[in-house]
């Protein structure tokens, strides 16, 4: 619902000024005009004493908007597996669902995938839209589109979240285009204004220099794409029971215009940041490339990956693809080692996350020990090498243990 002046009747008496406890109403040429504050709390409509303001029912080619209920998440898989945003998506859309009252919906396409259905439910969906179609074994734009296009059209969701990964910055415009609706893309928060049920979006702009909360009041549905490694993951709850619906949808080869002939993976594995439970990462203090060997090795002996700062990137030291912070990869690993790494802002804002993190850096001011929960202040060229001999003498203690057991 939106406010609306009818300016035939309006006598510029700026009594709805007056009372508007937003300041959303400026006279203008003897008329008023609602203005973007406008939260729609109607207190003016009822003071208005010739009825001259009134309610809107905000239109999208003839469509109330009113007519648009639930929440619904892309439940992104790769290969028949749930990719971990998709997870992380159904915990925020629980939230979301829960303050709005109304259900949560999994959108799920692929074929012969029935088994990842329950799954969704486990974690946190109360109904499972599952879309099952040879021709969307693997994704394309064109097959995607249409399908959840036709499911919008059709079911009418306030809110799609999609996982910002790279299916879901190609998917979420394709939609956000086809249906005539805004979309936030690579939002960091979310959150709901209950008045009005809009979804307040969250995202860096201007370069991360600041953060934007955007609204989308006139279209639904509302759509965003979220970072990976963002929100918290949904809990399993193997208690949990929903409705799973199987969809055969109206789809033919023609509906997809890039034809797929041959899946090639990259020669060069992908770095899974957002998946590993532990990374240690690399900053500027490492002082050349070769530093990042030491940190590969205690990656290594740890079981994880190897993360860094922006300066090592830019500096040509490591791929883009480890980076960590504002512009690279948000990440929330139960252990996240950063050596040489200062602590900017930009940095902290894709790791202050973890569960525990442990800096090493000789200065002892330096702001990543504000959120550290272990620091070691210290050259991490002695440091370094004495962790990877105790974590040495570690596994000679453990592996003698086991035998005298
Ligand atoms: P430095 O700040 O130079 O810190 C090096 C640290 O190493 C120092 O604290 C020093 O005391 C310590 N040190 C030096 N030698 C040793 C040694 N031998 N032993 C132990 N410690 C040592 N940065 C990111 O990381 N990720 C981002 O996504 C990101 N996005 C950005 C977006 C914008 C819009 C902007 C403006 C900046 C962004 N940055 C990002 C850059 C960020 O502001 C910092 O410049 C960067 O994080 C610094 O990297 P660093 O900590 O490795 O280097
Ligand atoms: Fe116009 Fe009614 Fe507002 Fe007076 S109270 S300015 S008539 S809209
Ligand atoms: Fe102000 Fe409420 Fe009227 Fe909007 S509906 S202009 S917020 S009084």
């Amino acid at each position: 619902m939106s406010v609306k002046v009818i300016y035939e009747k309006c006598i510029g008496c700026s009594v709805c000024k007056d009372v508007c406890p937003f300041d959303a109403i400026d006279i203008i040429d003897n008329k008023a005009v609602i203005t973007d504050k406008c939260t729609a709390c109607g207190v003016c409509i009822e003071k208005c004493p010739i009825d001259a303001i009134g309610k809107e029912e905000s239109e999208i080619q003839g469509i109330s908007i009113d007519d648009y209920k639930g929440v619904w998440v892309f439940a992104e898989q790769r290969e028949g597996k749930l990719l971990n945003v998709s997870i992380e998506l159904l915990g925020e859309g629980r939230k979301i669902a829960d303050q709005l009252n109304t259900n949560l919906t999994a959108v799920l396409l692929g074929y012969n995938i029935e088994d990842l259905t329950d799954r969704l439910i486990k974690y946190g969906a109360d109904d499972v839209l599952y879309v099952d179609n040879r021709l969307l074994e693997y994704y394309t734009t064109g097959g995607y589109a249409k399908v959840i296009c036709d499911l919008i059209t059709d079911r009418k969701p306030e809110i799609l979240l999609i996982g910002a990964t790279n299916i879901g910055r190609d998917l979420g415009p394709r939609i956000s285009s086809r249906i005539h609706t805004g979309l936030t893309a690579d939002c960091t928060r979310l959150d709901v204004d209950l008045d009005n049920r809009r979804l307040m979006q969250t995202r860096p702009a201007f370069g991360g220099n600041l953060m934007a909360t955007i609204i989308c009041p006139k279209h639904r549905p509302q759509m965003a794409t979220v970072r990976p490694g963002v929100m918290e993951k949904a809990k399993f709850d193997k208690t949990r029971e929903g409705k799973i619906e199987k969809i055969i949808p109206y789809l033919t080869e023609s509906d997809i215009k890039a034809k797929v002939i041959e899946y090639v993976k990259g020669g060069k594995a992908e770095v899974q940041l957002e998946e590993a439970s532990i990374i240690v990462s690399g900053g500027r203090g490492l002082g050349s490339p070769e530093g990042f060997k030491l940190i590969e090795k205690l990656a290594k002996k740890l079981g994880g990956v190897v993360g860094a700062s922006r300066a090592t990137v830019d500096a040509g030291w490591i791929d883009q693809a480890h980076q960590v912070g504002q512009t690279g990869k948000t990440v929330r690993p139960d252990l996240y080692i950063a050596c040489g790494i200062s602590g900017a802002i930009q940095h902290l804002a894709g790791m202050r996350e973890s569960k525990c993190i442990v800096a090493i850096n000789k200065d002892k001011n330096a702001p990543i020990f504000e959120v550290a929960d272990y620091g070691i202040v210290g050259d991490i060229y002695e440091i370094l090498p004495e962790l990877l001999i105790g974590l040495e003498n570690m596994g000679e203690i453990l592996e003698k243990a086991e035998v005298c057991e």
